[in-house]
């Protein structure tokens, strides 16, 4: 999400005539775009934003914008106390609040401020800042802003708001943009992407929206994240199955193994429910790569329970797990009501058993694809290798002299390791 957010303010930044430097020294508005969703990146935003001061001081005309989860949908007064040498604080997703600032109009201030998210309003002539275009491979695209579900170890559903979902031919009209551009993969982005349209009259859904951007022609994949288990339809994983640019690759999290935490951490499902969903997209999707999400420390979590997240784990044998240790942030309600009485090394415990787990799993899985021919899309070359996906989502690389960027090849795995694969063409 933040990456789609720097590249619409710095789309929007572009407009108004400023380009990109890699200096800061050099710059004339810095624009740091934060994440709260761990306390260690709150950390390191606010660290950032500290060592910004000097360069405030010696050159007063620079603007320095604050942006994302940090500020919030509401925004925050005590940030503008604590911070009194920025000049901007914008919630998530909107660069209005700079666009207004840096052209003083006043009309535009006024819609800045009457529009909660001016970047919907411009996304209809988006355009990719200068130095991504034509060299970016893979976009992505927000098709539903905010979360209303509010699982109670969760910041986002505070800070980014209610779900807002996009009207679809807003996106279509922002993927048409991006594909003439260059883009060839899409990936639609959503906190609960697959209650994408639920609160639009008449809708589509998920699979409905996936359908027509199926049509976009020049468009080469399509990707989306991140699904919640309850709302990851029989309609959603057909179209998964039967389009042909849809890329077989589903994110969606477990959380927790355990039916009472899950309960305690408001998800809405069971460690059941979440095994025969996953046995259900194996079967209406055959070869559909999987990655989940998963905290352990929740609060009042037992070793039997953390034992059950470990059972689930090993026997669904996903190919990605994203784990996390439980921290609280303040103002969810685990925070508030909970107590957070697992301790660091029990955490770090648990997150290395899960961890050493899942890179077996992974590496059987990518042991699979050893001597297969598969097809690579490529985005760049880093020190040297190419680096593109497979459909399944799984790294390769490849030595090319070749420009290989935006090109989809076949190319043969020969080695596979838990974390990515290297190939030839
Ligand atoms: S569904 Fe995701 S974004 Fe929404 S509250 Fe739960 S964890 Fe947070």
């Amino acid at each position: 999400m933040n990456v789609a957010d720097s590249q619409r303010l710095g789309s929007a930044l572009e407009r108004l005539g400023y380009s990109l430097t890699d200096s800061a020294e050099e710059a004339d508005v810095i624009v740091l775009n934060t994440c709260v969703v761990r306390q260690s990146a709150e950390d390191k935003a606010t660290g950032r934003l500290h060592s910004l001061r000097p360069l405030k001081q010696r050159n007063p005309r620079l603007v320095i914008n604050l942006m994302g989860c940090l500020v919030g949908v509401k925004g925050d007064e005590k940030l503008r106390a604590r911070f009194p040498f920025v000049d901007v604080f914008s919630p998530p997703s909107d660069p209005g609040p700079l666009v207004a600032y840096l052209t003083q109009g006043e009309a535009r201030a006024l819609e800045a401020a009457r529009t909660s998210n001016l970047s919907a309003v411009m996304d209809n002539d988006l355009t990719l800042p200068e130095h991504e275009r034509g060299k970016l491979v893979s976009a992505y695209v927000p098709v539903v802003y905010g979360c209303s579900h509010a699982c109670t170890f969760c910041i986002i559903p505070y800070r980014r708001g209610v779900e807002r979902s996009r009207p679809a031919g807003e996106i279509a009209a922002e993927v048409h943009a991006l594909v003439a551009q260059g883009v060839r993969e899409v990936t639609l982005l959503g906190q609960i992407v697959d209650r994408y349209g639920k609160d639009l009259p008449g809708g589509p859904s998920l699979a409905g929206l996936l359908k027509i951007l199926n049509q976009v022609e020049g468009l080469e994949r399509i990707r989306f994240l991140t699904s919640h288990p309850n709302y990851f339809s029989e309609e959603l994983m057909e179209a998964v199955a039967e389009l042909p640019k849809v890329m077989p690759h589903i994110e969606i999290p477990l959380q927790a193994g355990d039916d009472e935490i899950l309960k305690n951490m408001r998800r809405g499902y069971t460690q059941a429910d979440y095994r025969n969903m996953i046995g259900k997209i194996r079967e209406k999707i055959p070869g559909c790569s999987i990655a989940t999400d998963i905290i352990v420390g929740f609060p009042g979590e037992s070793e039997a329970q953390f034992m059950k997240t470990y059972e689930l784990l090993s026997t669904l044998k996903l190919d990605v797990a994203h784990l996390a240790r439980y921290s609280p942030r303040a103002g969810t309600v685990s925070a508030r009501r909970m107590s957070d009485d697992v301790s660091d090394e029990e955490k770090m415990r648990r997150f290395r058993l899960l961890e050493e787990l899942q890179e077996g799993i992974a590496a059987k899985i990518a042991a699979r694809y050893l001597g297969q021919t598969v097809a690579v899309l490529f985005e760049e070359k880093v020190k040297g290798r190419w680096r593109g996906r497979t459909p399944t989502n799984k790294l390769v690389f490849v030595e090319s002299d070749e420009d290989l960027r935006g090109k989809i090849l076949p190319v043969t795995v020969t080695w596979a390791g838990p974390w990515s694969m290297q190939a030839k063409i």
